[in-house]
This record gives C-alpha cells, sequence and structure tokens, in this order.
C-alpha cells in the first residue's frame, strides 16, 4: 500500500487540472483498496453542504447534483464529527440515508474520511463495498493519508477558483459574478485599485536551442549590443529612482550592472561563444546555471539573488532575440504583476503611475517589499496561487491590509472599495491637520511620539509628521542592502545623516540585529532555530571587529550634535550588558582622549524583548540610562509564537495578558529605578495597543511614521484618568480576545472610532 500511496501522490502532482486531479484520486483509491465505490464529496461554503464532486463507482450523472448537509447521511457526519467511520453494516445506521440519482445499489461497507484542512473539513473520501465487511486498520490509515494530501490541494484550488467550478460544472465563469479572489501576504499597507501590468520578459531562458556559429565575432557583437541595451535600461531606472531611494538601494542597480561586465556573466558568456556557441545558447546557458547556484543555496538572501539573475537573464536575451521592443503601455493607474517582481522590473514604469505591486514569490523581508514600503505602494508579495501570467490588463483591486487581490471586481465591490480607498485619502488628508499640534492628552499630559526609521524615506515622512524623536533606527537595514559590510566612514556618514536630520531631537540607533530572520547576504547564518540562536547582541559580542567599527561610527557621528543614545539588542542576561558596556566605554575613552575628539557620552539603552530580561529589569537599570520594550520580539518569545509564521499568526497575540504582565512588570520596576523607560514595537503604534501603554503610565512610544498622527489624534481624545481605567479593566481580563473587544467597545465613539479604525476592508458577500 505504501508504493500505490507514492504513486497516486506522483500521478496526482502531475494532473492536468482540479477535475482530472479528482479522477486520478477516485480511480486509483478504489483500485488499491479493492472496493466498489470510491468517491469525494466536497464542501460548497454557500450552501454549507458537501457536494458529490468525484467518483468512481456511482452514477457519474449525480456529480455535482447530490448533496448533503453536516446533519444529513453517513457523509454529512463524517464531516460533522470531523473523524473518520467505518461501518460494517452502514444501512442499518440511523443516520444512513438513500440517494436513488446515485445510482447506489445496496452497499453495505462504508468508509469515510474527512478531509481537513486548517481546522476546516473541506470534504470527505468515501469508499464503499457491497458485502459487508470491516475495512482494517491499515486500509483506514491508508484513506486518512490520502484525505490529508488532498486537503492542501483542494485548499490551493479554492483559491484559484478551480474549486468553484468542481462544484458547479457547465457553470462557467461569465455566468457567475467573474470575479476571482487570490491571497497572499500582505507587505506593504493600502489600496491600489487599477489594471494589471504583467512584467514577464517574453524571452525564455529554457527555449533557446543549441546552436553553433560560425561567425564568432558576429555573435559576439551582438552580444555586446544586448549587453549596452540591458545596462542603458537599468541605467534609467537609477536615474529615475535616485531622489527616492537612498544610496543603498540605489546601490542594487549597480549591482545589476556589474554583474554584466566582463569580470562576471560578460566575460563567462563571451568565452564560450569564442568555442563556437551562438550567444543566444551561450548566454542562456551560462544564466541556467547561476540560477541553479543561487537557488540551491540555503541563505534565503543568497536564493533571492537567483531572481537577480534569471530577470537580468531574460532581459539581455529579449534583446539578443531582437524581439521588437515594443513600448509597454503603464497606464496611470497600473498595478505591476510579476511572478517574481524586482527592483529592475521598475525599470520602464513611471514611478507615478504604480498603484500596486503583486509578486507570486518572495516574501515580507524581500528587497521587493522592502522597496514597496519604502515607497507607500500596497504590495502584496507570495501569492502562490495567483496565475500572474494571465492578469495582464485585468481590472484589479489590491486590498494590501490583508493580502487580497481581486480579478475582475463586480461593479458592487468596485465602488465598495473606491469607498475605502477615498476615505483613506481624506482620512490620511485631515490627520495633516494634527501635524503641528500637541502631543498631549485630552487632559494636558505630555506623550513622546517618536518614531522607527530605517530607510532614508521613513526620516523624511517622520520629520514631515512631527516626530519628537527617533526611538529605534533599525541599523541593520542598510546593511542589508549592501553587499559587504560597511566601512566605518560609510557608515559614519550614514548616521550622520540621520543624527543631522532630527537633531536637536535624540536619535536612539539600536546596534546591529541581524539573525533571526535578518541574514546578512555577505554574513551568512544558517541554524536550525534562527530566533533562538546567534542573534542581536550574541552576534556582535563575538565579533568585537563589527560592534566597534560601529560604535566608533555612531560616536563620531555624533560629533557636534551630541543627540546620539545607542541601544543594544536581544539583552538576556547581565553579562552581556556589561560586555557591550565595556566595548561602548572603551570606544568613548579611544576617541576622546587618545583620539582627540570631543563628544559627550550619549545615552546608552538596553532592548527588553527577552522573557529573561523582564523579571531583571533591576539590574539592567542599574546600569543603562534608559530602557525600551521591543514587544515584537517580547511577544513572540513570551507566547513561542514565531512571528513570522503564517500558520501561527492567529496566535501571535500582542494584547495577550501575559504580555500585558509583563509590560507592568517593565514599567513598574523601571520606575523604582528611575529609568526612562519606551516602547518601540508595533504595539505602540497599534491605536488600541497605544491607549493600553499610555493607561498603563508609559509616557515614551515609537512607532512606524504612518501611525504617528493616527495615535495622536486618539490621545488628544481621552484623558488619562480614562486610558488608566482601561488599561486596568483589560488588565483583568484572561484572554486576548476579550481584551481587545473590551478595548473596542469602549470606545466605541464616533470620534473615536473613527480613528481606531478609519477604513475597514469591504466585507465581501
Ligand atoms: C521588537 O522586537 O519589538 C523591535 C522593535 O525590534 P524588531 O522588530 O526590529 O525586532
Ligand atoms: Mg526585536
Amino acid at each position: 500500500m505504501l508504493n500505490s500511496l507514492r504513486n497516486i501522490l506522483q500521478e496526482v502532482n502531475a494532473a492536468s487540472d482540479f477535475d482530472a486531479l479528482l479522477e486520478i484520486i477516485v480511480h486509483r483509491v478504489k483500485a488499491v483498496m479493492g472496493t466498489g465505490i470510491c468517491s469525494v464529496y466536497l464542501l460548497d461554503v454557500k450552501n454549507d453542504a458537501y457536494v458529490l464532486a468525484a467518483t468512481d463507482g456511482l452514477l457519474p450523472a449525480a456529480v455535482g447534483k447530490v448533496s448533503m448537509s453536516r446533519d444529513q447521511g453517513l457523509v454529512g457526519l463524517v464531516a460533522h464529527k470531523a473523524e473518520p467511520l467505518n461501518l460494517e453494516h452502514a444501512e442499518t445506521h440511523p443516520r444512513f440515508a438513500y440517494f436513488p440519482e446515485t445510482g447506489e445499489e445496496k452497499f453495505s461497507a462504508f468508509l469515510g474520511s474527512p478531509i481537513i484542512h486548517h481546522r476546516t473539513v473541506l470534504g470527505v473520501l468515501v469508499v464503499q463495498q457491497q458485502q459487508r465487511r470491516r475495512f482494517d486498520e491499515s486500509e483506514e490509515a491508508f484513506l486518512i493519508t490520502i484525505a490529508a494530501q488532498l486537503a492542501g490541494i483542494i485548499a490551493h484550488a479554492e483559491a484559484t477558483g478551480e474549486l468553484a467550478r468542481a462544484l458547479s460544472p457547465g457553470l462557467e465563469p461569465d455566468n457567475a459574478s467573474g470575479e476571482v479572489h487570490y491571497s497572499g501576504l500582505a507587505s506593504a499597507p493600502g489600496i491600489g485599485i487599477g489594471v494589471g501590468v504583467v512584467v514577464a520578459p517574453a524571452a525564455d531562458l529554457h527555449a533557446v536551442p543549441k546552436r553553433r556559429t560560425q561567425d564568432i565575432d558576429g555573435e559576439l557583437a551582438q552580444f555586446r549590443d544586448a549587453l549596452d541595451s540591458t545596462i542603458r535600461d537599468l541605467k534609467t531606472v537609477h536615474q529615475d529612482l535616485s531622489d527616492k531611494l537612498n544610496p543603498e538601494e540605489i546601490a542594487l542597480f549597480d549591482v545589476y550592472v556589474s554583474m554584466l561586465n566582463d569580470n562576471s556573466l560578460g566575460g563567462e558568456v563571451s568565452e564560450r561563444i569564442k568555442t563556437g556557441l551562438s550567444a543566444q545558447y551561450a548566454w542562456s546557458r551560462v544564466i541556467i546555471e547561476h540560477i541553479r547556484t543561487f537557488s540551491a543555496m540555503e541563505n534565503p538572501y543568497l536564493r533571492e539573488r537567483a531572481t537577480d539573475v534569471r530577470d537580468l537573464g531574460r532581459r539581455v536575451l529579449g534583446y539578443l532575440q531582437q524581439q521588437q521592443h515594443e513600448e509597454k503601455h503603464y497606464p496611470k493607474n497600473t498595478i505591476l504583476i510579476g511572478e517574481e517582481l524586482a527592483a529592475p522590473n521598475l525599470a520602464d514604469v513611471p514611478f507615478e503611475n504604480i498603484r500596486a505591486m503583486v509578486s507570486a514569490k518572495g516574501s515580507y523581508n524581500s528587497h521587493m517589499a522592502i522597496l514597496g514600503r519604502a515607497m507607500g505602494i500596497p504590495t502584496i508579495m507570495g501569492a502562490i496561487d495567483l496565475p500572474w501570467a494571465e492578469l495582464d490588463g485585468c481590472e484589479l483591486i489590491i486590498d494590501a491590509h490583508q493580502g487580497l487581490i481581486i480579478n475582475s471586481p463586480t461593479g458592487q465591490h468596485l465602488e465598495a472599495y473606491e469607498k475605502v480607498y477615498k476615505e483613506e485619502s481624506d482620512f490620511a488628508a485631515d490627520l495633516e491637520a494634527t501635524k503641528d499640534e500637541a502631543s498631549i492628552t485630552l487632559d494636558g499630559q505630555h506623550i513622546s511620539l517618536w518614531v522607527n526609521t530605517g530607510l532614508r524615506i521613513d526620516s523624511m515622512l517622520s520629520l514631515d509628521r512631527g516626530a519628537e524623536g527617533v526611538g529605534l533606527y533599525r541599523t541593520e537595514i542598510p546593511f542589508l542592502m549592501r553587499e559587504r559590510f560597511p566601512s566605518e566612514e560609510e557608515q559614519r556618514q550614514l548616521y550622520r545623516e540621520q543624527l543631522d536630520m532630527f537633531s536637536p531631537h535624540p536619535v536612539t540607533m539600536r546596534t546591529l540585529d541581524i539573525g533571526g530572520d535578518k541574514a546578512l547576504p555577505y554574513f551568512p547564518i544558517e541554524e536550525e532555530n534562527p530566533f533562538l540562536g546567534w542573534r542581536g547582541i550574541r552576534v556582535t559580542l563575538d565579533h568585537p571587529e563589527i560592534f566597534l567599527v560601529q560604535l566608533r561610527a555612531m560616536m563620531r557621528a555624533s560629533i557636534d550634535l551630541n543627540n546620539l543614545r545607542i541601544l543594544l539588542p536581544m539583552i538576556s542576561n547581565t553579562e552581556e550588558l556589561d560586555s557591550a558596556l565595556v566595548l561602548i566605554k572603551r570606544v568613548y575613552r579611544e576617541l576622546t582622549l587618545e583620539e582627540g575628539y570631543r563628544f559627550d557620552m550619549p545615552a546608552i539603552g538596553a532592548m527588553i524583548e527577552v522573557p529573561a530580561a523582564v523579571y531583571q529589569i533591576g539590574e539592567i537599570a542599574k546600569r543603562v540610562d534608559f530602557i525600551s520594550v521591543g514587544t515584537n520580539d517580547l511577544t513572540q518569545y513570551l507566547l513561542a509564537v514565531d512571528r513570522n509564521n503564517p500558520r501561527v499568526a492567529e496566535l501571535y497575540h500582542s494584547f495577550h495578558p501575559s504580555l500585558l504582565k509583563a509590560l507592568r512588570i517593565i514599567l513598574d520596576d523601571a520606575k523604582k529605578y528611575r529609568c526612562p523607560v519606551s516602547v518601540c514595537g508595533e504595539l505602540a503604534g497599534d491605536p488600541l495597543g497605544a491607549i493600553l501603554l499610555v493607561g498603563m503610565g508609559y509616557e515614551f512610544l515609537s512607532m512606524s511614521s504612518a501611525n504617528l498622527l493616527r495615535v495622536k489624534a486618539i490621545l488628544r481624545q481621552l484623558t488619562l484618568s480614562e486610558m488608566s481605567h482601561f488599561a486596568e479593566q483589560a488588565c483583568l481580563l484572561t484572554d486576548s480576545f476579550a481584551i481587545e473587544s473590551y478595548l473596542k467597545d469602549v470606545l466605541d465613539r464616533p470620534e473615536i472610532a473613527r480613528l481606531i479604525r478609519p477604513t475597514t476592508s469591504p466585507s465581501l458577500n
């Protein structure tokens, strides 16, 4: 049976479409188990019933016609109880129901297994037999295994719309509304409405025939021309984006250009052409080999470089094939779509025409997502089920708040989203009025609202929105955009720009926080459990040469400005803190006493983001000038929920009572030592989170600049005593959902509710 299982799965994987796949399942399972009937019933969500979707043994005409709700028939019972049902004598069971349209003969033996995906019973897989028999344990296990495999496939079919078609055979999309939904990872918030423009180079690297040439010089010249044209394209992008991105982001384009030169891909291909191969073939071979090498790499950043190589490969091949380089039209409402969107795809698109971006591959941490966030373009990454190649010219809605892509929306949904889009724009414009207002509660208590930065564009927006300082400058972001560690002088200039921009306001620079999900391309860290591994301060203490250079660059950058604060990430014990402080003091001494620079010793802080640190606030507070709570990591470590794993995303809840308790302990203990404490995790920028934190007594909140005006506007509507009361009550509740709904209920007043939820994605029926 094990072999049969493997074979069935192989056949299933090779199936041409969903219907064919279901057919394979019913035929093969029936044959392997030697039964009279095998059928698959699938959940029709609209009617909340399980519909016969494929069968071998019942009348084919019954497919799509016979359906059972959870309280009907044995199939309904399997779905209702979400467990297998194995009956020797099915017709005597009280739930037995006979459906004449199936042509079903009297049968005795019944074995049904639920098909479950993420706790939802998506269907039921059934085998039946005329003779009375009891299916044995191994047969039951076999059916359960097939059903479990089927679950993922059905979930995929649901996302692509194939499931709806299988449930309503003969019903073409034209007869229905035609609207189809897909999902992906919400990677840069916002709504984009427009027309899909697929950026897929026509050139297919795998379809280049092997051809030899006599005219080596001619091929070399052609190749040179193709490279020059590609370099020209890249340089145009470079120029177009130069005022919107910082030097690190722009440097990516330089990397692409350098990949084409004679010391890199260009040279390698020329050598092969000289052996008599055609330019096209030589080029495609070299590119395919490089793609394979990069794709096989463990390190996610290096793996992503395969995308860049592939994109460059297709571009050059396109020129080589001398396809007419027709002017692609990018309408004013372009939704940029690609299988693997990458920076060079922005080459020909006027920036102001891009309404949203969608990539079938990639993730929240891909460069494209980073660029999307930096440029304020709603972006969805990792839309794995998206038939991206078919979306050119399609009317689309991109709801990047929830990672939803709607193809061919109904007029009703389009109207609903246009309304939300307009509300978002109006809301943002209204909030601008709060820009110059003081950040005070209704009863006059000042709350410091700071920003989290990393990209130059963040900083520019932050200044525009009246930030009082930078609570977290994530120094690893500029490191991530490079191909090697930046030198001391390069870092000094980068930090100087940041300190200068915000001067005289304080700027809190966190020392390099790599590891976890942030791997530098040139310093790979490969671990089984990266979040519990070599991360943050653990890495930099083990590499003082990196740490000391960064500290020197930060301190030198602060000369004459004196607005630098240094923050240490991932502190989990006092020894780490003491070691870091020794190095910081050493750098200060060297710069001032030995090298003659004059500047104030920066304030030093520790991040509280590991549960162990929560219970050592006293010891930590004695050693530093301030502490900053990183609720993003504190939530993941306290709840044992990986912050990047979509499977457990529903368990990642920053209103968890344990987190609130931890936040109280941190504040109370820090106060005992008169140590200023701020919060710089996402919770601080969440409207309900901010109310809770201020209610608890936190006076410094640091957030993404996108949330700053909204949080300020809310705090101006509430008194401190009101917020304290809410926080006290919330802390008495026992689960995250109760806490969140309590806060929503008590804040359900029109002037505040609008600020808490300025826009809600329309509910789509
Ligand atoms: C945090 O962990 O809350 C934090 C602010 O740091 P990061 O999100 O960069 O890990
Ligand atoms: Mg953190």
